[in-house]
């Protein structure tokens, strides 16, 4: 568990407003890098927003209709999942559950199978791995499929980790490595002089710092802080999530159809999500949300209808302006280092933020790779398209 400090008023090399799998991810990769004077802060209990209410599926695959900048920061990222695994469970005993078995994209009709064959030739041309079936060699794959399923995209290297176990191996490894770890402490604002980052007023005091991570997730733009951070606008997008069992379990693959997913667990568990809604930071899970998910589950299997649901949740993925994710150091004020917005992917991100962000802190690197998620860029435009992020269709 974490550590609980009762002294309010500190003095640290870096502060890391937020303890999700970002803020933890990069905490990981900073003390691995050699700094030695960091705490983590977090408002209530580590890792018990959207990194816990996440459903764990790293796909960067699966819906994407282009090789744009996001689409190669997504697969890095996922490219790294099994040795950032393997890391964690060496590091910590625990197995984060990293599931290689692939990603199914299943379709129902003329319109799904036109679209399928697009992204399937696209990314067979990218020299991407992908296999295009038709509904039998489907359901030879997953039995449990619906005989409606006329086609589907098989994605071998789309995998899915789980995302609870993620956070405990992210909290262990960070408490071997000697990171203070305070939770019940908010960030209230920022303390900036001459442009520079001297410290965080927080709920238990001052913590006094020349380098600031914000990684507060749907929180970001709450924090009291200069212009950017407001501009930067992270809104929350409710993602409510449906949790059957299934015993056996009823698939091996994550499966996908344009109306949501179902993610099969090892310990028997299957999740159904999502929803995307803009309601603040309601976290209640709906009548209306149950019946959606439900249908759409029976939709891809029908054996659904008859698994009992054993629980539900919300939670609330971090949306920038224009739906991208914001990391890097900003030009605004030194010493302020931005990790925040991976709306649905933060889970998928976790492994390539961690560790680019603490190259920008440890080694004053620029990546290339993070070139177009600038912090910078809400500062050059008053307009802020939204960009589709990939995987949107199916409410990840
Ligand atoms: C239903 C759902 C399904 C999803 N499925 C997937 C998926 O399959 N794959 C995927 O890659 N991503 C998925 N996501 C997205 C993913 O969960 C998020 O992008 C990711 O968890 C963001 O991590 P984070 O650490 O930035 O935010 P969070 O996990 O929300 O952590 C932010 C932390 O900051 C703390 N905090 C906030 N404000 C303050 C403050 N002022 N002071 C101190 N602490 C503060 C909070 O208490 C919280 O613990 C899903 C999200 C949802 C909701």
């Amino acid at each position: 568990m974490p550590v609980l400090l009762s002294q309010t008023n500190a003095t640290v090399d870096a502060a890391i407003i937020g303890g999700g799998v970002i803020g933890l991810a990069i905490a990981r990769a900073l003390r691995q890098r050699g700094m030695r004077d960091m705490i983590v802060i977090d408002k209530s209990d580590f890792g018990r927003e959207a990194s816990w209410a996440a459903g764990g599926i790293l796909a960067p695959q699966v819906e994407a209709d282009a090789a744009d900048d996001f689409f190669r920061l997504a697969c890095k990222s996922r490219d790294l999942y099994p040795q950032f695994a393997a890391e964690l469970k060496a590091e910590t005993g625990v197995d984060v559950e990293l599931d290689t078995t692939g990603t199914l994209y299943v379709g129902f009709s003329d319109q799904d199978e036109t679209e399928f064959r697009e992204r399937f030739e696209w990314q067979r041309s990218e020299g991407l791995t992908v296999e295009c079936l038709d509904g039998n060699e489907a359901r030879r794959l997953e039995p449990c499929l619906s005989d409606k399923v006329c086609c589907a995209l098989r994605f071998p290297k789309d995998y899915q980790v789980d995302n609870r176990k993620l956070v405990q191996a992210l909290l262990i490894a960070n408490e071997r490595l000697g990171v203070t770890l305070l939770s019940g402490c908010e960030a209230r604002s920022l303390k900036i002089e001459n442009d520079r980052v001297v410290g965080i007023d927080t709920s238990r005091g001052l913590i006094e710092t020349n380098m600031v991570v914000v990684a507060a997730g749907a929180w970001s733009s709450r924090i009291d802080s200069p212009k950017q951070l407001a501009e930067i606008d992270v809104e929350p997008v409710r993602g409510q999530m449906l949790c059957f069992e299934a015993k056996p379990q009823l698939a091996r693959h994550v499966i996908f159809s344009s109306r949501g997913y179902l993610i099969p667990r090892h310990d028997y568990r299957l999740l159904a999500g999502s929803t995307t809604e803009h309601v603040g930071f309601d976290k209640r899970v709906t009548d209306e949300a149950i019946a959606v998910l439900k249908d759409m589950a029976v939709e891809i299997s029908p054996a659904m209808q008859h698994l009992p649901l054993i629980d539900s949740w919300a939670g609330f993925r971090p949306k920038a302006k224009d739906g991208w994710p914001v990391l890097g150091q900003s030009g605004e004020i030194d010493g302020l280092i931005y990790a925040t917005g991976h709306y649905r992917n933060g889970i998928l991100l976790a492994p390539i933020t961690g560790d680019s962000i603490a190259d920008v802190i440890v080694e004053a690197a620029r990546p290339l790779l993070l070139a177009a998620f600038s912090p910078d860029r809400f500062l050059q435009q008053t307009n802020h398209p939204e960009r589709q992020p990939a995987l949107s269709r199916a409410g990840f």
